[in-house]
């Protein structure tokens, strides 16, 4: 919802450093989006010189090819490999360490290792990706058990959001409901223009951000064009989930012919759920130091297409990538529901455009969810 002091203004692109300023000055560590080996990555972002301009991308299954298209957006991309999912959930961290050097003469001492986390402005999540931080924050701060790692993170957190113009075409946000206009969860709200950016802001953090910028407001004709712009790339999406509630077609199809034919397929490489935004599955390990000192314990990325991660008393109950893919798709649109009330996929088409082999989570859900067995 819109925040009551909120105005809705004109950002020319020229002024776009000092929104990076004023951030800076509130200590904000800015982080945004950048070329980096061939693909657009988040990291800290220290001027907008370094945001991806003039940059589009073609993605299709199993290809993302990035380009010069000649023109000076800095957001008319879709998504790169990375969500906000790493910002928050690291591929790997630290959550405790235990050590035999105790101050109380204890034979051993646990202490926890949360870490102390610079306020982040993130620039440029998109509606997919504020989708996928609501299901992420209803499993890591549901009431009773708080991540506190997480929680270090999400708390200092401030973001502005941009609307999409230039869906991949592998995106289907508008069918799962998700995009491509970002309808809530942020702090400020860009509308890209070929000469700058609506603003508007949704929180008290962010009218103060754009108070500070003394922006004119925006014209009607420029609401007017950025409006049919978002509306434009909603209807260019040509993929789609069968429905967003999928649970009964898919228990009603456990045993399809076309799990299988999916397995021939499947590499089981784990960049589906790699690149998921949603997908939170994680091993645990403890790595002791050679000394015998003192031992950390870490929580780290884990896929339900390794073999290991449904090892469980002297087995593996998954043993087969048609069974681990199975898994993958029943969980993330089928019993998702029952946990978060929604389904797990945001519809932003990474896990098909990142898929070595193409694998297509729309194409294989239909195929699957219409009970037809002549594959
Ligand atoms: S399942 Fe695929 S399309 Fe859906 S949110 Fe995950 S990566 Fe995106
Ligand atoms: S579906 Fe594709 S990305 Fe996922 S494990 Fe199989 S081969 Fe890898």
């Amino acid at each position: 919802m819109t925040n009551k002091n909120s105005k809705v203004e004109f950002l020319p692109r020229s002024h776009f450093q000092e929104l990076i300023e004023h951030l800076q000055q509130a200590g904000y560590t800015c982080v945004g989006p950048q070329v980096h080996e061939h693909a657009i990555h988040y990291a800290e972002l220290a001027h907008a010189d370094f945001l991806p301009q003039g940059m589009s991308e073609e993605q299709s299954p199993g290809q993302y090819r990035l380009h010069e298209a000649g023109h000076d957006r800095y957001f008319a991309w879709a998504n790169g490999p990375q969500a906000l999912k790493p910002l928050l959930f690291t591929p790997r961290e630290a959550l405790w360490q235990s050590s035999n050097n105790c101050e109380d003469n204890a034979s051993l001492c646990f202490k926890e290792l949360i870490p102390e986390q610079r306020p982040l402005a993130v620039i440029g999540a998109r509606a997919c990706d504020l989708a996928a931080l609501y299901i992420h924050d209803k499993h890591f701060l549901q009431h009773g058990y708080r991540d506190p790692y997480y929680l270090a993170r999400r708390k200092n957190m401030l973001l502005i959001a941009v609307n999409c113009t230039h869906p991949a075409d592998t995106c289907f946000c508008a069918s799962t409901g998700d995009g491509p206009r970002a309808t809530y969860g942020y702090d400020l709200l860009l509308n890209e223009l070929d000469d700058g950016f609506i603003i508007e802001s949704h929180s008290e953090k962010g009218v103060a951000i754009q108070t500070q910028l003394n922006l004119q407001a925006a014209e009607a004709s420029q609401l007017e064009q950025a409006n049919d712009a978002v509306e434009q790339a909603a209807a260019r999406q040509t993929r789609g989930l069968p429905a967003q509630n999928l649970s009964q077609p898919l228990l009603d199809n456990l045993h399809h012919p076309h799990w299988e034919e999916v397995a021939q397929r499947c590499l089981s490489c784990g960049n589906c759920t790699a690149v998921c935004p949603t997908c939170f599955c994680h091993s645990e390990l403890d790595e002791p130091v050679l000394d015998g000192s003192h031992s950390v314990h870490y929580r780290q990325w884990d896929s339900c297409f390794c073999q290991k991660h449904s090892y469980i008393h002297g087995m593996t109950i998954r043993d087969t990538a048609g069974l681990r893919y199975r898994q993958w798709m029943t969980h993330k649109l089928g019993s998702w529901h029952e946990q978060f009330g929604r389904s797990g996929c945001v519809g932003c088409g990474r896990c098909i455009t990142w898929c070595p082999v193409g694998i297509d989570i729309t194409e294989e859900a239909k195929v699957i969810c219409s009970g037809d067995q002549h594959d």
